[in-house]
């Protein structure tokens, strides 16, 4: 069912890819195969509830492994929230996906995850404790925390750049405690993240179960497929020149999105926006990939010098680089920009953009400027307030604050500052 990218030779069911996270070779899984959605699938399309949608589109990733009935629960569990479309622009739509429980896009997968590892720790009689450890560039930590916080058997382990993620995305990861432990990292994100794939193949770590549950996670990243069915349902409209921007940082969403054009979903082009972390706007220009290291902006969940799931996107394209270019173009833009942009958009239809869809917005401009007719659709990943003093700041005017982040800054925060994988190592030997 998924096959590990290093040596495409190991191959695994959902569960082991769910629980084992990355390939015994350090490697991510990818789905052996992607298949295209049948005539039948396409008839009943506009018919089709959210979740049936969900179901028709997941299941052939999930195989048999989970039953019809439990992987529909599971479905019902996750997306348990509205994914509107907004007419921002002239011929541009805002996919929001912030309206779940931590405000930000990332709670799909990280929901939908958790409910996966649930039904088969109760089912499946799994009587080891699993410890999910995962780096977080900003909004990973809250959605894992909120979806993973008090299921059974399941310790969660958060590491996250210290200084480096706004306010409130620290009090989502901070403040749950329980099952729940949030690890201040001196460094960059990448830094995190490197020290999170050293645990799994640490043998020291051997005898504990670790999985990850960043996009590398198969089953926080399959999910994300539906974001660009449910977009291209909502505009319901016959074209045939959907354009979709995603503001990138790890590449999973976009990547998700292109399986959805494999599957047969007619999206004409993809636009990545980064910020001035541009090892992928670099690449499309050049073909040749160089990681950089990380650089601190304004749109912090997109602060990735070497974005983990580009080397999904180079293996969907079978590394043929003239048709990737004729499917994706990738631009960065600067906190200067992506401010500017917050504030035009709002001067001309008064929507509030936080700084990664704003990023978005941005692309699809540029992109529409020499292809006018596409209709464009960006995913706008977080809601604003959860990056507050920048969106007031751009926009020069108060935000209201709604209720459940209020409550938020009443809760005490709980972390433990290290500085290196000695640290985390002992932290998770310790439990
Ligand atoms: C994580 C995140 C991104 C980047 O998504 P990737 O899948 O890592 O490219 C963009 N915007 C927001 C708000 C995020 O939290």
């Amino acid at each position: 069912m998924y096959l590990s990218l290093g040596n495409k030779k190991e191959s695994v069911s959902f569960k082991e890819a769910l629980f084992k996270g990355l390939a015994s070779d350090k490697s991510l899984y990818y789905p052996v195969e992607v298949k295209k959605l049948d005539d039948d699938f396409w008839k009943n399309f506009k018919k089709m509830d959210t979740f049936s949608l969900a179901y028709n589109v997941l299941k052939g990733y999930i195989n048999s492994e989970i039953p019809k009935e439990n992987l529909f629960d599971i479905i019902k569990k996750t997306l348990d929230f509205k994914f509107p479309t907004v007419l921002v622009d002239k011929n541009i739509y805002s996919l929001e996906l912030f309206h779940g429980p931590t405000m930000a896009f990332k709670d799909v997968g990280a929901k939908f995850m958790s409910a996966c590892m649930d039904y088969f720790i109760k089912n499946q009689n799994l009587n080891q404790k699993i410890t999910v450890v995962v780096a977080t560039s900003g909004d990973t930590g809250g959605a894992v925390a909120n979806g993973f916080l008090d299921i059974e058997g399941v310790d969660v382990v958060i590491l996250y750049p210290k200084g480096k993620v706004s306010e409130i995305q620290e009090l989502q990861l901070t403040t749950l405690g329980n099952n729940i432990s949030a690890l201040e990292v001196d460094g960059y994100f990448d830094k995190c993240q490197q020290m999170v794939k050293k645990t799994f193949v640490d043998r020291d770590l051997n005898q504990k179960l670790l999985t990850s549950a960043n996009s590398i996670n198969v089953a926080r990243w399959i999910p994300q497929i539906l974001y660009y069915f449910i977009a291209y349902r909502n505009l319901n409209k016959k074209n045939s020149n959907l354009v979709v921007s995603v503001p990138s940082g790890n590449f999973g969403n976009l990547c998700a999105g292109m399986l959805a054009k494999k599957m047969g979903l007619p999206i004409n082009h993809f636009i990545a926006s980064t910020n001035e972390n541009d090892t992928v706007p670099k690449f499309m220009k050049t073909g040749e990939y160089k990681k950089q290291e990380t650089i601190s902006t304004l749109t912090n969940a997109m602060d990735v010098g070497d974005p983990s799931n580009f080397i999904r996107i180079l293996n969907l394209y079978n590394d043929d680089f003239k048709k990737l270019k004729k499917e994706l173009t990738a631009y960065k833009f600067s906190d200067k920009e992506t401010i500017l942009g917050i504030k035009r958009l709002y001067e001309k239809s008064k929507y509030v953009l936080d700084p990664h869809g704003a990023t978005a917005y941005l692309g699809l401009k540029k992109y529409k400027a020499t292809n006018p007719k596409s209709i464009g659709v960006f995913l706008e990943t977080a809601h604003p307030i959860k990056f507050l003093d920048t969106v007031e700041n751009a926009l020069n005017m108060k935000i209201s604050i709604p209720e459940n982040i209020l409550e938020l800054k009443k809760k005490r925060k709980s972390k433990i500052g290290i500085k290196n994988y000695e640290q985390l190592k002992n932290f998770l030997l310790s439990r």
